[in-house]
């Protein structure tokens, strides 16, 4: 039903009192390991709703390529696009301070790699799916390449970076959320206004995800607030990817898009409950109570 393309990391987490000076060094708590990067959280909260998900990307000929392959077969999404470059995976390396902040280096590593051939290598995939999500953690040119062969785009503007036109007239939606919303237009704005704005600068629908308040969704003629459900926070990492990955698989199943993003804020609200991203990402039972 869906494809995703885009990147596959390893999240290395460590908690400090506080970030070392250049120069100098700190003891933190324990390693934690886990499965993330925006192509494979995508494709992992879609799979675990019922969605069949491919992942075109690239992963190392390292350890924690194994690690990321095993977990991602492990929720069900299927590998048979998922590649192998010679030499290390990509890795997110993340201080999480005394107040929750987060600090990361991303590696691209593989990531970096996945190429414009790469995707005419998965062109029979492309043309078989309904929808494909794409988001920023690979080259810009892949992304691109990947836009022009897809029947329909969901395009998430993250990490936000500067996108030509055309990739944006593709998009069916654009979502961003807050801040990449202000690096667009380059103001902050009342989320309805921003929505519309960012509807002028070409794709054919946009939705703006706004934490704790939900969503809105401009269309052509139509601004639409999606509220969402009260949770209590835990760890909002990983939120938009579970956001995007739901909203994603409704549209191929063919809802409208303010029914899609009705559904995609429950499962974001979801993954807010529970710490860490994919290890956050709601199974369809448990959404049965939001
Ligand atoms: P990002 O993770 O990209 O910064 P948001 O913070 O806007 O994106 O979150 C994406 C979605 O996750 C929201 O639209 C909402 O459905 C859900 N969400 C995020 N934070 C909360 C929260 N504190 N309470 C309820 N839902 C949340």
């Amino acid at each position: 039903d869906v494809v995703v393309v885009g990147s596959v990391n390893a999240d290395l987490i460590v908690r400090v009192d506080r970030r070392p000076a250049p120069g100098e060094t700190v003891f933190g708590g324990d390693l934690a390991v886990h499965p993330g990067g925006k192509g494979a959280n995508q494709a992992v909260a879609a799979a675990r709703l019922g969605a069949r998900v491919a992942l075109l990307g690239r992963v190392g000929s390292d350890a924690n390529g194994e690690f990321l392959r095993r977990a991602l077969s492990g929720d069900g999404v299927d590998l048979g696009h998922l590649l192998e470059t010679p030499g290390p995976s990509g890795v997110a390396l993340i201080t999480v301070g005394p107040d929750g902040d987060n600090s990361i280096i991303v590696s691209p590593a593989a990531n970096g790699r996945l190429s414009e051939d790469d995707v005419a290598a998965a062109a029979g995939l492309l043309d078989r799916a309904r929808i494909v999500s794409l988001q920023l953690e690979t080259p810009l040119a892949t992304v691109l390449a990947a836009a022009r062969a897809a029947a329909r785009v969901v395009f998430n503007l993250s990490p936000p970076a500067p996108v030509p036109g055309e990739l944006l007239a593709r998009c069916d939606p654009l979502v961003v959320n807050e801040h990449e919303a202000e690096f667009l237009l380059g103001e902050r704005g009342a989320p309805d206004r921003q929505a519309r704005a960012l509807l002028a600068l070409g794709p054919r629908s946009v939705v703006v995800t706004l934490g704790a308040d939900g969503a809105v969704v401009a269309e052509p003629g139509a601004v639409t607030a999606v509220p969402s459900p009260r949770v209590a926070p835990v760890d909002t990492t990983g939120a938009g990817d579970a956001f995007t990955g739901a909203l994603t698989w409704r549209l191929s199943r063919g809802d409208d898009l303010v029914t899609a993003t009705e559904f995609a804020v429950r499962v974001g609200a979801a993954s807010v409950r529970k710490p860490g991203a994919q290890g956050s990402y709601p199974y369809l039972e448990e959404l049965k109570v939001l």
